[in-house]
């Protein structure tokens, strides 16, 4: 039990498993299809439906799937996170919270909640999200 391939796990996507359901239902609707032509009183019609509601299944899923592998390199970006930590130079009170928008290096920011002398930026970094710090 190897657990190495942690990052493929963490890239499953949610669409991936309605794309799943879809195939599933679409092989049930082929095997409801056989049971309509293979029945002791066999009905065509119902046959072609079921067949039909298969083949769209599966146009869907395989729709889906490309749709899917075109997504995922825009969702793996925006899940980067990017922290900003805060400092009292009086201190040494040291806070990290996440970036906003306008955050620079040595930018004064909130007053220390220990001394209330004026905290500043010291450093911005992008988090290690867990496939890189393997
Ligand atoms: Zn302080």
């Amino acid at each position: 039990m190897n657990e190495t391939d942690t990052p493929k796990k963490r890239s499953f996507p949610f669409s991936l498993a309605i794309i799943i359901i879809i195939i599933i239902f679409s092989i049930t609707a082929f095997y409801q299809a056989m049971n309509a032509y293979l029945s002791p009183s066999p009905s065509p019609a119902e046959g072609n439906y079921f067949i039909l509601l298969g083949i769209v299944g599966l146009a869907m899923s395989a729709y889906m799937l490309l749709r899917t592998r075109r997504v995922a390199p825009q969702i793996s970006l925006e899940t980067q996170r990017v922290s900003t930590t805060i400092l009292c130079e009086k201190c040494g009170f040291k806070k990290i919270q996440p970036f906003e928008v306008g955050d620079y290096i040595i930018k004064e920011v909130e007053p220390c909640p220990k001394c209330d002398e004026k905290m500043m930026i010291t450093s911005i970094y992008r988090e290690e999200n867990e496939k890189e710090k393997r």
